[in-house]
C-alpha cells in the first residue's frame, strides 16, 4: 500500500506495480498529483509542472495493477510485516463515481462559490462541487458538505437537476473497506507553515501578504487568475513585488530550526515568472543566503540575477505593515548595514516547509515514529532514510523532509526498491 498521491507516492506505486506488484493508493485529496498539481513551473528548467505530472497521473489511474482509493484516509492498522491490516474511511464525495462521466456540467451550474477551498489557497474560488483540477485523475467531483446549500439548507438542488446520469446523492455517508497488504510506503508530503504564524508580517490578516503555494495558484494557466498575478486586495496588478526567503525557516528562537531547502529555488522561480508576466515590474528577493545545491540550480539563481532583473538583497525583515494602498517592508540591509523600507505591492513569504496535517496521528496509527519537527523519522540517515522502526513499513518524500521534485521522485523510487527487497527476503514474489 502506498499512503498518498503526490509524486514521491506515485513514483513507488508505480515501480512496484511495473514489478508485478499489486499497489492499493490511498490519498487524501479526490484526486492524485499532490502539490505538484497546484504549481504553475518547476525550476530550474520552467517546465510546465502539469507537463510532468500528467502522464505520471494518468499512468497511477490506468496502471491494471493499480487500486486507486481516492478521497480517503487510513483509519486502523493492524498485524505484522508481511500481513498487514488496513482499515480505510472513504469519505463521502455525494457522486456516485460509477454512474458520474466526469462531464462537469455540475460544477458549471452550481450556484455556490466557496473562498475558503484550501486547493486554491485563498486566490479563488471553487463551487461546493468541484475537481481540484482540469487534468484531475480520477476526474470525478465531489461535494464541499460544509457549503453545498442543498445538504445544509434544502434549498438549491441544480446538480441533482442537471446531472444527465443521476450521479449526485445527497444522503451518501462515509464508508470503510479494509485491504490486506504486505507492506507500507508514507508518502504525505508537506504543506507551508500558515500565515498566522507570522505576527511581524501581520498574522495573515494583510490580504496582498500571501504564501508561497497562493503565489503557484496565480501564476499558474490553469489557475483561479489565469497565470495573471493580481493583488488579492483589489485585482491590481502589482507593479512592486517583495519576495521574503527563509520566513519561518532557521529561526530556532521564534520558528523552525530548520532548512526548508526548497524556498530559494522557488523564490528565484516566482521572481522571474512574475518579471516574465509584468516585465516593467519591480522584483526584490530578501534573503539570509541562497542555498541553491541541486544540479543546474546556482546558475538558475545566477540567470535570475544577471539576465531577469531581479534585486536580490541580503537582509532581515522585522516588519511588514499597511500604509495606505501600500505594503512597507521594514528590516536591516545585513551587508551594508543600514536599515531598509521597500514600499510593495504584493508581498510573497517563502513560509518554511512543515508536515502535511494529521502525519503525526498516522504515524502513531502505523507505529511509527516522528522526529522533532513532525516528519516521518528515519531508522538511519544516511543509508536508511526510507526505513522506519518498524519492518515492513517505508517513508519517502516530504513527509520525511522537505525536498524537491527530483529528490521525492528519486526518495519514493528507493522506497519502492526497498519494498520489492523486503518482499524478495519473505519469498514474495511478484
Ligand atoms: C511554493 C512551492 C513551489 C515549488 N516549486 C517547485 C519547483 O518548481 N520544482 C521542484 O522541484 N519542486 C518544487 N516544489 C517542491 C514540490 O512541491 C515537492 O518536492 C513535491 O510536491 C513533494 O512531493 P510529495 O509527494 O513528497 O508530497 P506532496 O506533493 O505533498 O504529496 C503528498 C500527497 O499525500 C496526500 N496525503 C497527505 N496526508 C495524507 C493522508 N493522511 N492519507 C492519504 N493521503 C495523504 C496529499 O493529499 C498529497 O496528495 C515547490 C514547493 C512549494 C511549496
Ligand atoms: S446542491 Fe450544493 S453542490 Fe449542488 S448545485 Fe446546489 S450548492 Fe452546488
Ligand atoms: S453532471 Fe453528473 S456526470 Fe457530469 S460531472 Fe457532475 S456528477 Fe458527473
Amino acid at each position: 500500500m502506498v499512503i498518498g498521491g503526490g509524486i514521491t507516492g506515485i513514483t513507488a506505486a508505480v515501480d512496484l506495480a511495473d514489478a508485478g506488484h499489486e499497489v492499493v493508493m490511498v490519498e487524501r485529496l479526490p484526486s492524485v498529483g499532490g502539490r505538484m498539481l497546484q504549481l504553475s513551473e518547476t525550476f530550474p528548467t520552467l517546465d510546465c509542472a502539469q507537463c510532468t505530472l500528467t502522464p505520471r497521473t494518468v499512468e497511477t489511474g490506468q496502471h491494471p495493477r493499480i487500486k486507486l482509493i481516492p478521497y480517503a484516509e487510513v483509519e486502523g492498522f493492524e498485524g505484522q510485516a508481511g500481513d498487514f491490516t488496513v482499515k480505510i474511511r472513504k469519505k463521502a464525495s455525494y457522486v456516485d463515481w460509477s454512474k458520474c462521466t466526469g462531464c462537469g456540467a455540475c460544477e458549471e451550474g452550481c450556484p455556490k462559490k466557496v473562498k475558503t477551498n484550501p486547493f486554491e489557497r485563498g486566490v479563488g474560488v471553487k463551487k461546493a462541487i468541484y475537481t481540484l483540477s482540469p487534468q484531475a485523475i480520477p476526474n470525478k467531483p465531489v461535494i464541499d458538505a460544509a457549503n453545498c446549500r442543498w445538504i445544509n439548507t434544502k434549498k438549491c438542488g441544480v446538480c441533482a437537476k442537471i446531472c444527465p446520469v443521476g450521479a449526485i446523492n445527497y444522503e451518501m455517508a462515509d464508508s470503510f473497506v479494509e485491504e490486506r497488504v504486505s507492506a507500507v510506503v508514507v508518502a504525505t508530503g508537506f504543506d507551508t507553515y500558515p500565515l498566522s504564524a507570522f505576527g511581524e508580517y501581520g498574522y495573515g490578516e494583510l490580504p496582498d501578504v500571501i504564501d508561497p503555494l497562493a503565489m503557484e495558484r496565480m501564476l499558474s494557466a490553469s489557475g483561479p487568475t489565469g497565470g495573471q498575478v493580481r493583488r488579492p486586495s483589489d485585482g491590481e496588478v502589482p507593479q512592486s513585488v517583495v519576495f521574503i526567503q527563509c520566513a519561518g525557516s532557521r529561526d530556532p528562537a521564534h520558528h523552525k530550526p530548520y532548512c526548508s531547502r526548497i524556498c530559494c529555488m522557488y523564490t528565484g522561480k516566482h521572481a522571474r515568472l512574475y518579471k516574465h508576466k509584468v516585465h516593467h515590474g519591480k522584483a526584490f528577493v530578501l534573503f539570509m543566503d541562497v542555498r541553491a545545491t541541486g544540479k543546474g540550480y546556482e546558475e538558475f539563481i545566477q540567470q535570475s540575477v544577471e539576465e531577469e532583473g531581479l534585486v536580490y538583497l541580503r537582509g532581515r525583515v522585522s516588519r511588514v505593515y499597511q500604509e495606505g494602498k501600500k505594503l512597507m517592508v521594514e528590516g536591516v540591509d545585513t551587508i551594508a548595514g543600514h536599515p531598509l523600507e521597500i514600499p510593495a505591492d504584493l508581498v510573497v513569504l517563502a513560509s518554511a516547509i512543515v508536515p502535511n496535517e494529521g502525519q503525526a496521528k498516522l504515524a502513531q496509527i502505523l507505529g511509527i515514529d516522528v522526529d522533532a519537527n513532525g516528519f516521518l523519522r528515519e531508522a538511519g540517515y544516511k543509508t536508511a532514510s526510507m526505513d522506519t522502526v518498524r519492518e515492513g513499513i517505508y517513508i519517502a518524500g516530504c513527509a520525511q523532509g522537505p525536498r524537491d521534485i527530483a529528490d521525492s521522485a528519486a526518495h519514493g523510487a528507493a522506497a519502492a526498491g526497498r519494498v520489492q527487497a523486503f518482499l524478495a527476503r519473505r519469498g514474495k514474489s511478484a
